[in-house]
Parts: structure tokens; C-alpha cells; sequence
């Protein structure tokens, strides 16, 4: 059975290229359930993936493609059966493993979580990896006390793809959400998913001295890590969290442990590759009560196959808004 497939090579002198070809089912990896994939997404990771690898990616030829949803087509485990809809994230799928970027993937079942009642596989992969990880960042949040009232939750890199979903859902939550955000173009968008409002990415880039400022912040969503997480940590609230999910801005972190001793701030590490199963049923479940699909829907770009080397770019340069979705059959 042949299918299409976005597949990245690499020639003679290391350099990547991607490009859609026709495969046959007996190329694909060893799993025990075989996937027909209905739609995929292009995250942070997957331009590494789609590009040089940026380490991830062990062999080539390459699949890329983090996350999928789809239909199961074939399975030899009791969990699933032919005609269940299904969704993929993380487990180093689209890196060490075959991804979503095909017609068919072929994954193992405990990589698979069924898709809860009320969300199409294309809403599933509008959320993707960006999205569950903003509500793992919410759940922990939540978990260390957050609730509505308590003031402002800002969220860094806000019209990214996970600044955009924990924007949309800390916002139904009752929050009252501060988006950070370098693109000033983008405050209609954000206002539109429930930011009240906007902050300028250089209000927070430039490092200070002082390690405490004024306490401003109930709660943070941080995607950008690096010298903007650094300078949040000092004006969080008194036993204030932020979730720390990403390093849009850099891995560094040029920050003093004094905002931990006088003021009680916890900083939450955020994993979703490798994040339990039964976390992973929770925050799914999660997503189809608490994210509004009309603010889901306001995210959405549309993309084929085809479009993923040139957006795969885009994301790397921080061009990309809100959430790709990828119809791998068109
Ligand atoms: P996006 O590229 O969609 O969003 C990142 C956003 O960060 C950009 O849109 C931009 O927002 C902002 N940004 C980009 N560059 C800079 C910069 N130099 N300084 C400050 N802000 C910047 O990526 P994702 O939302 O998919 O991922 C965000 C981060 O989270 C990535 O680092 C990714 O690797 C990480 N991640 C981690 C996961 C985990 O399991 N911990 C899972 C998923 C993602 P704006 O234009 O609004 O300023």
C-alpha cells in the first residue's frame, strides 16, 4: 500500500532537504498500531526536524512530524481497533521515530491517547504538542494554587503556538492575561483570544540589576526562557509560579535565587515528550472542556505537505502565528 510522505534526506555534505514522495507501508518503522493520519502541525521542534536536525533527528531518511491524529487502521493491541480516532504527541516521535508528516504512521499503543469525545482530529493538531504542553503549564500552575482573581497571568511569546493556547484557555479560565508579545501587529489576535493586555516584548527583554522588582504577576506561562525569564522571576508575586515551557528567547538563564528566598516563587519545569500517560488522558480531557473552539479556530493556518520545508523555516524565525494544520491527505 503506498502512501505520501514529506521525507527529509541528507547529501554527501550534510545539508537537509525535504520533499514529498510516494512510500510503501513496508518502509515503515516497527509499532503495534498502524495509523491512517488525518492531519499533523509544525512546532518549534519540527523546524528543527524539517531542517538541519539540531541534533534530534538519528538517521536519515526522516519522517518528521511530532504530533499526529488520525484513525487507527490496523492494531495488535487490545487497547485499539480499527476505526478509533487517535491522538500522538511526544515519545521522540517525528525525531528518532517516524512522525506525522505522511498519510501513515505506525507508532506503539503506548504512545497513543484516544481522542476525547467532543474534538475532531483537526482540533486535536490545532492544539498539538504547543497546545497540550499550555495546558500541562496551566495544570501545574493551577496545581500550586493559581486561581482566577488572583491578578495578572502574563504569558511570554504569547502569538507563538503555545503563548496562543494558554493565552485562550487561561482567559476561559477567569484569568486575567498580560500577553507578551514582540509583534505589536499581533494585538488584535491576541486581544481576540482573551488577552486584556498587550506587553511589549522590550518592556521585559533588556536584564536589570535589581533582583526584585514591584510584584506584578499572579502566574506565568514563559515560552521564551533566557534573560525575559530571568527578569519575571524578580516581579512575580509573593509564592507566585511560572511554568517554564520554552527557549524561544534562549536556554540561558541569567537570573538570582532571591526572588526563591524572599519571596517564595517556584519555578515549574514543563516536559511533555516524556510526560506519563495519565497526565497526558487529564490534560486532554482538559483541552476539550476548557479551550474554546471559536478561539481554536482563530489560530488555525492551513497547510499541506508541500508547505512544510518553507514553514518549518518560518518557525525557527519566530514568523509563525498561532497554530499550523497540516491536512497530510491534501
Ligand atoms: P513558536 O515559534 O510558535 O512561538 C514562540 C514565540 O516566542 C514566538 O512566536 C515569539 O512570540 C516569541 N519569540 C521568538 N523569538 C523570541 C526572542 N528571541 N525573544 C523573545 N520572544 C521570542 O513556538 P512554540 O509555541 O511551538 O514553542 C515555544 C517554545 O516552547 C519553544 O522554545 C519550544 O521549543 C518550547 N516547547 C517546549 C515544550 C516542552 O515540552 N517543554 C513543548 C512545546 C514547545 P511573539 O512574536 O508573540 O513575541
Amino acid at each position: 500500500m503506498a502512501f505520501r510522505a514529506l521525507v527529509v534526506e541528507k547529501d554527501d555534505e550534510g545539508k537537509t532537504h525535504g520533499s514529498v514522495q510516494t512510500l510503501d507501508e513496508a518502509q515503515l518503522p516497527q509499532g503495534d498500531v498502524t495509523v491512517a493520519v488525518e492531519y499533523s502541525t509544525v512546532n518549534y521542534k519540527d523546524g528543527l526536524c524539517l531542517g538541519p536536525g539540531g541534533g534530534l533527528v538519528r538517521s536519515y531518511p526522516h519522517v518528521p512530524g511530532i504530533d499526529f491524529a488520525g484513525v487507527v487502521e490496523a492494531s495488535d493491541d487490545p487497547r485499539y481497533k480499527a476505526g478509533d480516532k487517535v491522538v500522538l504527541t511526544g515519545w521522540r516521535v517525528g525525531e528518532v521515530h517516524w512522525g506525522g508528516y505522511a498519510e501513515k504512521a505506525r507508532v506503539k499503543a503506548d504512545w497513543l491517547v484516544p481522542l476525547p469525545d467532543g474534538l475532531s482530529t483537526r482540533a486535536a493538531m490545532a492544539v498539538g504538542t504547543a497546545g497540550f504542553t499550555a495546558m500541562l503549564a496551566v495544570m501545574a500552575l493551577e496545581d500550586h494554587g493559581l486561581k482566577p482573581g488572583a491578578g495578572e497571568v502574563l504569558v511570554t511569546g504569547a502569538a507563538g503556538g503555545v503563548g496562543s493556547v494558554a493565552t485562550a484557555i487561561l482567559a476561559q479560565l477567569g484569568h486575567e492575561v498580560a500577553a507578551v508579545t514582540g509583534r505589536p501587529e499581533q494585538e488584535d489576535y491576541l486581544k481576540g483570544l482573551g488577552a486584556a493586555r498587550i506587553v511589549a516584548r522590550a518592556d521585559l527583554a533588556e536584564t536589570v540589576k535589581r533582583p526584585l522588582e514591584a510584584e506584578t504577576w499572579a502566574g506565568c506561562v514563559d515560552a521564551v526562557g533566557g534573560a525575559m525569564l530571568a527578569r519575571v522571576l524578580g516581579q512575580m508575586k509573593y509564592g507566585a509560579s511560572v511554568a517554564a515551557v520554552g527557549l524561544a528567547g534562549g536556554a540561558g538563564l541569567p537570573a538570582t535565587v532571591i526572588p526563591f528566598l524572599l519571596r517564595g516563587v517556584n519555578l515549574l519545569g514543563i516536559d511533555s515528550v516524556m510526560q506519563p500517560h495519565d497526565n497526558r488522558l487529564r490534560a486532554w480531557e482538559r483541552i476539550a472542556r476548557d479551550l474554546p473552539m471559536d478561539k481554536l479556530e482563530a489560530m488555525i493556518a492551513p497547510a499541506t505537505l508541500e508547505d512544510l520545508p518553507r514553514l518549518g523555516a518560518a518557525i525557527l524565525k519566530g514568523e509563525v502565528r498561532g497554530r499550523v494544520v497540516v491536512d497530510v491527505r491534501g
